[in-house]
């Protein structure tokens, strides 16, 4: 029987940002929501912490020993949107730890073909050598990683529906064609980067796409930047693993952006992507970003549990051509001709 496997940390709740949109209750709404529906039948593990190596495969050693020291000092800024108090140091050790268990459970398990990591703080703005907006270290990143060094796999596609984009996985892989990074994301927004022109540097050039959509944008649009765009690209890239760098900032009512998905966006997406894995016959790990209202964020993460672990990919009725997604083919087809 296929099983699904989602991993937590009280950890995370310790990470102390006060008043701040990326908090502990976060954590605390969307695991109310699991547990009012029995965790949808998946298998609840605590996540270890990762290793030093784990997370030095994609940040330098003075990168964590600066975090870890500011941790046990007591905490303080990094930015004016990232801080750290003593418990960040686990809360980021297990994040970390969540995505490479995942990756773990999803390469060494029999019957295990999806599973989850759901912690904070988020890690996608997380730049090698720098911690921004609210993420420290770049967890889904880590796990790609992982599969790589340690399960051989040949090539990971990230798929980051965060509203922001994933500025720090960009940079993290932004020269390597071992991992495809693809985002979407509203534009102009905070970071200010992953506009369409960046396709990667050298020999990672193609491998990373980057899909910026105005405010205002809604299931429509997404939906047809993943069955038109993502999902092409995939069977084209036939990842060995699909890691999605899940964020619910582009709910209709997050209040951080201008984005209108709706929970049946999110279902949708997710339904989508769990065939596309269904598809190429490869694992699924899903790794929770942003999202910061707190109804939205849990009833979104529960409806992409609910497609991700369901036996059969849920369908998705047609979804139309929108005119952003084919400008993005047409785009697209210097470095992916099948998109043509
Ligand atoms: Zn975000």
């Amino acid at each position: 029987m296929a099983v699904s496997v989602l991993f937590r940390h009280p950890s995370s709740l310790e990470h102390d940002t006060g008043a701040h949109p990326e908090n502990a209750r976060r954590i605390v709404a969307i695991e109310r929501a699991l547990g009012e529906r029995d965790w949808l039948g998946w298998d609840v593990r605590l996540s270890p912490a990762a290793t030093r190596e784990q997370i030095g495969r994609v940040h330098p050693a003075e990168h964590i020993d600066r975090i870890e020291r500011l941790c046990r000092r007591g905490g303080g800024m990094i930015d004016l949107d990232t801080l750290v108090s003593p418990g960040s140091w686990e809360a980021a050790l297990h994040a970390a730890g969540g995505a490479v268990a995942a990756v773990d459970a999803l390469f060494e398990e029999d019957g295990v073909r999806c599973a989850a990591s759901l912690h904070r703080p988020p890690g996608h703005h997380a730049e090698p050598g720098q911690a921004m907006g609210f993420c420290l270290f770049g967890n889904v990143a880590i796990g790609a990683a992982h599969a790589i060094a340690a399960h051989g796999a040949q090539r990971v596609l990230i798929f980051d529906w965060d509203v922001h984009h994933g500025n720090g996985t960009n940079a993290i892989f932004h020269e390597r064609d071992d991992v495809l990074f693809c985002s979407i994301h509203q534009s102009p927004l905070y970071p200010g980067t992953g506009p369409a022109s960046d396709v990667g540097r050298g020999a990672g050039e193609g491998y990373t796409v980057n899909l910026p959509v105005p405010g205002g944008s809604g299931d429509a649009v997404f939906l047809s930047h993943v069955e038109h765009v993502v999902r092409p690209l995939a069977r084209r890239y036939a990842p060995d693993l699909v890691l999605l760098s899940a964020g619910y900032d582009a709910h209709a009512e997050d209040p951080l952006a201008g984005c209108r998905v709706t929970d049946a966006g999110f279902a949708g997406m997710a339904a989508l992507m769990r065939a596309t894995a269904d598809e190429l016959a490869i694992p699924l790990g899903m790794v929770l970003e942003g999202g910061y209202d707190l109804a939205a964020l849990s009833r979104s993460v529960l409806v992409t549990l609910e497609a991700l672990g369901a036996a059969q990919a849920p369908s998705v009725p047609g979804v139309p051509l929108d005119p952003l997604a084919l400008r993005a083919q047409e785009r697209l087809a210097a470095h992916w001709p099948a998109l043509a």
